[in-house]
């Protein structure tokens, strides 16, 4: 008979084999979400020297890729590549020319202002989605970023927030990403990683969800 030790064990291992297969794949592959990560050195790591996920990290993936299944428009996890950069796009709506990226995080923004302040590489990945779908001749009127809780929302916060992301234009946007991934490009090819932010702490975000913590702390 199985203990329910022995379950929690079996669990985690096939969550971790449902990860496996994706994990593999990106790591030979530049995505868009390496190209909005807060932190370089981390997306070294993952491509060039990456530690196995701690049970939290699994889960937490685990949860994200189960959140996302639900499809909202007619196109649903829309994959796209452009200049070599591989994206999915949540849901996107051809005849409208709509695109949500959908999030599920622990905080959700209450006005613009904090969107801004906490979110903004967000943002930005919408921005860049707009490009992709634009490159791959598919309009864009609109794009919105949807926010759903993790658990139990703050006090004071709703469980669901939806945001507006302002379409830049096309010509500037397309200057950013080419600069971008040239920079990143370098930055992998590097034998080794980039120095860690002088502002980031082992307590802070980025940094307290991270697997690579006691790599780049050490002991704290
Ligand atoms: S612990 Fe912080 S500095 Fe180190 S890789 Fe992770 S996010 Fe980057």
């Amino acid at each position: 008979m199985i203990s329910p030790t022995e379950l929690e064990v079996y669990f985690l291992r096939k969550v971790a084999e449902y990860n496996r297969e994706e994990g593999e794949r990106r790591r030979n592959e530049l995505h868009l979400t390496d190209l909005i990560s807060e932190c370089k050195r981390r997306v070294w790591f993952d491509k060039n020297d990456p530690l196995p996920d701690d049970p939290e990290s699994l889960l937490r993936m685990w949860q994200g890729s189960m959140l996302h299944q639900m499809p909202l428009l007619p196109e649903h996890e829309l994959e796209l590549e452009f200049l070599g950069v591989k994206t999915r796009i949540d849901e996107y709506d051809p005849e409208l020319g709509i695109l949500i990226e959908k999030k599920f995080v622990t905080f959700i923004p209450k006005t613009p202002d904090e969107l801004r302040k906490y979110y903004s590489h967000y943002i930005k990945q919408v921005q860049y989605e707009a490009l992709f779908l634009m490159a791959n001749n598919m309009k864009v009127n609109k794009a919105f970023l949807l926010f759903v809780v993790r658990g139990e929302p703050e006090p004071g916060r709703k469980p669901i927030a939806v945001f507006e992301v302002p379409l830049l234009d096309g010509n500037l946007v397309m200057t950013q990403f080419i600069e971008e991934v040239e920079t990143y490009k370098i930055t992998l090819q590097s034998p080794t990683p980039p120095d860690i932010p002088k502002i980031y702490s082992p307590f802070e975000y980025p940094c307290t969800y991270c697997k690579y913590r006691s790599r780049c702390f050490g002991r704290w």
